[in-house]
């Protein structure tokens, strides 16, 4: 699988601005992105804490994952992204080893990362994601 670092937190909320503003003038941290990922329905926003990123993600719609992720839990942890060096491999690798998948392939995700997720089901309850730069 290769795991390097994790590469982010993503995190649920229920207003970006809002959240953008406690991350910013309470931690002190600086949001260098905001980026809509339409096939998601979400607007996410990136901080930077060392080598992790926190990425906060805004649904658009309440019909999105994570419109009903609120819904259902509301605001909080959303999900944990490991980066490996090659997705699509490690999505390959995870399911061989016996883990649902939710992302049989690796999909175009935020900052241009091909991502795919694990089923939290597989992962004790945690959603996993994994990301690499290349395909
Ligand atoms: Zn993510």
């Amino acid at each position: 699988m290769n795991i390097s670092h994790i590469e982010h937190i993503g995190i649920a909320v229920s207003n970006l601005e809002e959240s953008i503003h406690y991350y910013e003038e309470i931690l002190g941290l600086k949001c260098y992105a905001i980026e809509e990922v339409v096939d998601q329905k979400v607007k996410t926003a990136f901080f930077l804490v060392g080598t992790t990123k926190i990425e906060l993600l805004e649904s658009t719609s309440p019909e999105g994952p994570i419109g009903k992720f609120i819904t259902k839990k509301g605001q909080g942890i959303h999900h944990i992204a490991f980066a490996v060096n090659n997705a699509t491999e490690a999505l390959k690798l995870a399911k061989k080893r016996g883990v649902t998948l939710v992302d049989n392939q690796s999909r175009k995700g935020a900052e241009g990362l091909n991502i795919g997720f694990l089923h939290p089901k597989s992962t004790h309850g945690v959603l996993t994601e994994l990301c690499s730069k290349q395909e």
